[in-house]
């Protein structure tokens, strides 16, 4: 085979957690305590969630949440583009210098996700030119469910793509970014992972073995040497997107099967479900190497 398709799922059979990674509560500008948003959350039947409040750290040991997983983070926020870390146990003073939050995640066990990337009257809360330069981030909001009722778009697949376009494997995740119990259960990711504990749902996140949901379930992606199928129970149309947000092939119903060929004239395909009005799943990118 000339090229190989590198597959970010796990091949054998592993439960979906469902998880939220970006919420507000009283300690910054959130209406709900931490209890109050962690009970929410768990009566939606979420598996875990991570409290993020801007530029402070709540720490999740203090919440009671029955079998729900809590991990510890924040968003780091102030003076310059929101950046939520993951797997943290303290607040980093957010220096101006991105670069250097990047690295500092990276350096101390989390991961970065960059947020919301066409928030604001401009559409323009991380410009494109910022995202492209930054390093050492694992992915970005693809959507952000509080920029629904906010200024800007809350998708970001047009950012997504086109840093995918440029060669970069970065991730897509979706968070509610809820302040209000309306925002609770907007978005969300499905996380293949075995254990229902903090240091695996972060392993699986951060290596992309997740999905973006607002309400479409998938239930199997298969992949062998040349093809790729994804089905999803409740999607009408499913359509495989490639370099430069160009469709590859859309097809009503459930299931789409790719064949990729030989010499394929794109570096990735990524799937987008869609479901009864704006419910969507989007998959991670399959990235296509050439020998
Ligand atoms: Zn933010
Ligand atoms: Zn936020």
């Amino acid at each position: 085979m000339a090229f190989t398709i590198l597959n970010p799922y796990a091949s054998k059979k592993m439960p979906w957690l469902r998880g939220n990674l970006h919420a507000h509560t009283t300690n910054s500008d959130g209406s709900c305590s931490p209890q109050e948003t962690a009970n929410a959350y768990a009566a939606l039947g979420y598996d875990f969630i991570m409290v993020s409040d801007h530029d402070h750290f709540t720490d999740p040991d203090g919440i009671q949440t029955g079998k729900m997983v809590l991990i510890p983070g924040s968003e780091i926020t102030h003076g310059g583009p929101h950046i939520l870390h993951v797997n943290t146990r303290e607040a980093l003073e957010p220096a101006y210098r991105r670069q250097d939050v990047l690295d500092t995640v990276r350096g101390n066990g989390g991961f970065a996700i960059m947020c919301h990337p066409n928030w604001e009257e401009h559409f323009n809360h991380c410009p494109q030119e910022t995202l492209e330069a930054l390093d050492g981030y694992a992915g970005i909001e693809i959507l952000n469910g509080v920029v629904t009722v906010a200024a800007g778009n809350a998708l970001a697949t047009d950012r997504w793509d086109q840093l995918l376009s440029k060669g970069r494997r970065v991730w897509g995740y979706a968070h509610d970014d809820c302040h209000a119990p309306e925002h609770f259960g907007l978005a969300w990711n499905m996380v293949q992972c075995a254990r229902r504990d903090p240091a695996s749902i972060v392993d699986a996140l951060r290596e992309g073995r997740c999905y973006a949901s607002s309400g479409v379930v998938i239930d199997t992606i298969d992949t062998d040497e040349t093809t790729i199928t994804v089905r999803a129970r409740n999607a009408q149309r499913v359509i495989a997107y490639s370099d430069h947000q160009k469709q590859v092939r859309a097809v009503d119903g459930d299931v789409l099967t790719i064949e990729v060929p030989d010499q394929p004239p794109y570096t990735y395909l990524r799937f987008e479900c869609c479901g009864k009005g704006e419910q969507r799943a989007w998959t991670q990118p399959f990235f296509i190497e050439q020998a």
